[in-house]
């Protein structure tokens, strides 16, 4: 399925999820793939077309586990959307490029983030 930013955050809020993973603190912040979570995850869709970077695109907090999420930032408006089988967790994906080599980054969907006043970054 393809999700604008609306959809996203219904689906968001209409997911229950449980704690048998611990909520993935590991991945609170961008962090690279490991085996283990490769094996829970499925992916359910992505964004759509009416997500796209804007000219201030890197301009943005990227790493910390409070860094706010907006989908027309980076990396947020190329994710896919993925899902724990187990805890139900909602997931965004990339693939990073820069630096040293291809990798695979996660980051846990959280609410909160989305809710922050864009303006007050
Ligand atoms: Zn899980």
């Amino acid at each position: 399925m393809e999700l604008n930013e609306e959809q996203l955050l219904d689906y968001l809020h209409n997911t229950e999820t449980n704690n048998r993973c611990s909520g993935h603190s590991d991945f609170r912040e961008w962090s690279n793939e490991t085996p283990e979570l490769q094996s829970k995850l499925i992916k359910i869709g992505q964004l759509d077309d009416s997500i796209q970077a804007d000219e201030d695109q890197y301009n943005f907090p990227y790493w910390g586990e409070d860094a706010p999420i907006s989908l027309t930032k980076y990396p947020y408006y190329g994710c896919d959307l993925l899902q724990c089988k187990e805890c139900n967790t909602l997931f965004f994906y990339y693939l990073e490029i820069g630096g040293h080599g291809a990798q695979k980054r996660y980051r846990v969907l959280r609410k909160e983030l989305f809710e922050n006043n864009p303006g007050s970054f």
